[in-house]
């Protein structure tokens, strides 16, 4: 099993990256701001109650979003997975370590995509044009997630940087320069 955690700003390219990663190394990807956004769509319950946070850029309640990714481990427990936005919070990684465990399993390595902030927002807002995310158009929301991930999210680093999980690629460069970054740090730790 080979179980990473792709970190860093929203912008920064996880999504893009976790894709070739999931195909390079035969893993599972779960993105669960793409879970949140499918059942949006689907006008479900769950999505209904989510709206609110994901367009005013908030982060959703980590006892749902813990809850998504138990139902995505219960079918993909075999070979690992790219976790790409989560954990976004220290009791996210805590509850997922524990969650890993109990199945025999861990996290291996978490990289960070380390991209400036100016450059987040140029690379949202263009993204935001064709992809049709409401959170994608408004430079208020786009600057109040990049906010939510310095106050809650970064130090979930802390949390993998203790146990000796953490490695951090500069985000900026062609795709294939950040790939073959990402792959050297993972295969690192391997
Ligand atoms: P980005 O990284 O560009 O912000 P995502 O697709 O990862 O895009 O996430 C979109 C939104 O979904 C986030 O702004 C947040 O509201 C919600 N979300 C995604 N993952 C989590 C999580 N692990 N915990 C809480 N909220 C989340």
């Amino acid at each position: 099993m080979l179980n990473i955690i792709l970190f860093g700003a929203p912008g920064c390219g996880k999504g893009t990256q976790a894709a070739r990663l999931a195909e390079h190394y035969d893993l599972y990807h779960i993105s669960t701001g793409e879970v949140i956004r499918s059942e949006i769509k689907r006008g479900t319950e769950l999505g209904k109650s989510m709206e609110g946070y994901i367009s005013r850029g908030e982060l959703a309640p980590d006892s749902i979003v813990v809850e998504m990714v138990r139902d995505f481990m219960r079918t993909h427990n075999d070979k690992g997975a790219i976790f790409d936005g989560f954990p976004r919070t220290t009791a996210q990684a805590e509850i997922f370590d524990t969650m890993l465990a109990e199945i025999g399993a861990k996290v291996d390595v978490m990289v960070f995509m380390d991209v400036p902030e100016e450059e987040l927002v140029r690379r949202i807002l263009l993204r935001g044009k064709d992809s049709g995310r409401q959170d994608d158009s408004s430079e208020d929301v786009i600057r109040n997630r990049i906010e939510v991930y310095r106050q809650q999210t970064e130090v979930v680093a802390d949390h993998y940087t203790k146990q000796g999980k953490y490695e951090a690629i500069n985000g900026l460069g062609t795709m294939d320069e950040v790939f073959a970054r990402l792959t050297e740090a993972i295969d690192s730790k391997r």
